[in-house]
C-alpha cells in the first residue's frame, strides 16, 4: 500500500498541474487587437450599389463537445455546436459565407448524427450562383462546400480566398483544395480591410488560423452583423475574454495570444457597440436567437441570376 500510495502522490503532483495548464486555465489578454469601426463602416458605404436585404442561415450539422473543449475550465457536461454556413442575399444577387462540412467529416470527425444533405446540396447550388463566395477561415468545416464541390470550374468561378486561406494546406485538412481549385480560385489580397460588396467588409484577423478573417456585414435595414468565424466558437469566449485550452490551440495551431487580444476586442466592442449583432462560429444558442428574432432566416434562397453594379466583388 505504501508504494500505491506513493504511486498516487507522484501522480497527483505531476498530473495536477498539466491537467491545469493544458485543460482548464486561460490567461488573460496581453492588450486588443485593433479595429478601426470608422473604417470598416466607412468602406461599407464606399461600393455603390444596394445593400443586402436578407441574411439566411443554413445549418449542415450539430454535435456536442465537453463545455471546456470550447472554454477552457467550463466542465466536463456536453454542449452543442453546429456547422453554418450564410447567404447574403441583395437585391440583385447573393453572396456565401462559409460553405458547410461534408457527411463524412461531419460523422467522422465531429460525431454528428444529424448530418443535414439537403442544406449542403442548397449551400453546393449557392456557391454556383453566387457573386461571391468567402470563407472565414480555410478550416474544413468551413471550406468543404468548396473543395469538395462536383462541379469546381463553376464553384470557384466567384471564390475570393485569401492567399493565407489558399496557402495554408494543412489547416484545410481533411479536404484540402485540390491543384486545379487552387489554379481556378481567385486569391484576394488586403492588408486590414476591404470592401467587399455594398454594406460587406472583410476584416483581417490572422490567430485561429493563417486565413482568418472576419466578415462585417450592414443591412438596407441598418442593421450590423459581425461573422467571427472561429475566432470565437461561442459567445462565451467573447463574453468571459476566454479561449479554448491550451490543449486544444495546441491541437488547432492556433497563435493563442493574438486570440485572446481579438476576443478582447471583441468584448469591448459588445460593450460599446452592443447594437452590433457579434455571431461566433458554432454557437446555436446565438443563432437560432437571432432566427426566432428574424435577423436571420433558415434556408439559402435560389439565387437570382442578375449580377448587381459593384465597385467590388459582383453580389
Ligand atoms: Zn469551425
Amino acid at each position: 500500500m505504501k508504494w500505491l500510495a506513493r504511486i498516487a502522490l507522484l501522480l497527483a503532483i505531476v498530473a495536477l498541474p498539466l491537467y491545469s495548464w493544458f485543460i482548464t486555465t486561460s490567461e488573460g489578454p496581453e492588450g486588443a487587437w485593433p479595429i478601426d469601426m470608422v473604417e470598416v463602416r466607412m468602406l461599407a458605404q464606399s461600393l455603390p450599389g444596394d445593400l443586402p436585404t436578407d441574411v439566411r442561415v443554413e445549418q449542415v450539422a450539430s454535435f456536442a463537445v465537453p463545455a471546456q473543449a470550447i472554454v477552457a475550465g467550463a466542465g466536463w457536461q456536453n454542449r452543442g455546436m453546429a456547422i453554418y454556413a450564410y447567404q447574403l442575399v441583395f437585391p440583385h444577387g447573393t453572396g456565401v459565407i462559409d460553405t458547410g462540412i461534408t457527411e463524412t467529416q461531419a460523422k467522422n470527425d465531429m460525431r454528428s448524427t444529424d448530418w443535414n444533405g439537403a442544406a449542403f446540396k442548397r449551400i453546393q447550388d449557392a456557391v454556383v450562383n453566387s457573386g461571391f463566395t468567402v470563407l472565414t477561415h480555410e478550416h474544413a468545416d468551413h471550406l468543404s462546400g468548396l473543395s469538395t464541390h462536383p462541379d469546381p470550374e463553376k464553384a470557384f468561378a466567384h471564390a475570393l480566398l485569401t492567399p493565407e486561406q489558399i496557402a495554408n494546406r494543412k489547416g484545410q485538412a481533411p479536404h484540402p483544395l485540390s491543384d486545379r481549385a487552387i489554379s481556378l480560385v481567385k486569391p484576394l489580397s488586403y492588408d486590414t480591410y476591404t470592401a467587399l460588396a455594398p454594406g460587406v467588409v472583410l476584416i483581417k484577423m490572422p490567430g485561429h488560423s493563417l486565413g482568418s478573417q472576419l466578415v462585417y456585414v450592414k443591412r438596407f435595414d441598418g442593421i450590423e452583423l459581425l461573422f467571427l468565424g472561429d475566432v470565437a466558437w461561442q459567445m462565451r469566449n467573447v463574453d468571459e475574454v476566454r479561449e479554448r485550452p491550451r490543449l486544444v490551440t495546441l491541437i488547432l495551431n492556433e497563435d493563442r495570444a493574438k486570440v485572446l487580444q481579438q476576443l478582447q476586442t471583441l468584448n469591448d466592442l459588445k460593450k460599446s457597440d452592443p447594437a452590433l449583432v457579434q455571431i461566433p462560429g458554432h454557437d446555436p444558442e446565438v443563432v437560432e436567437a437571432l432566427i426566432a428574432k428574424g435577423v436571420l432566416h433558415k434556408e439559402f434562397v435560389t439565387a437570382a441570376k442578375e449580377p448587381a453594379p459593384t465597385g467590388g466583388a459582383s453580389p
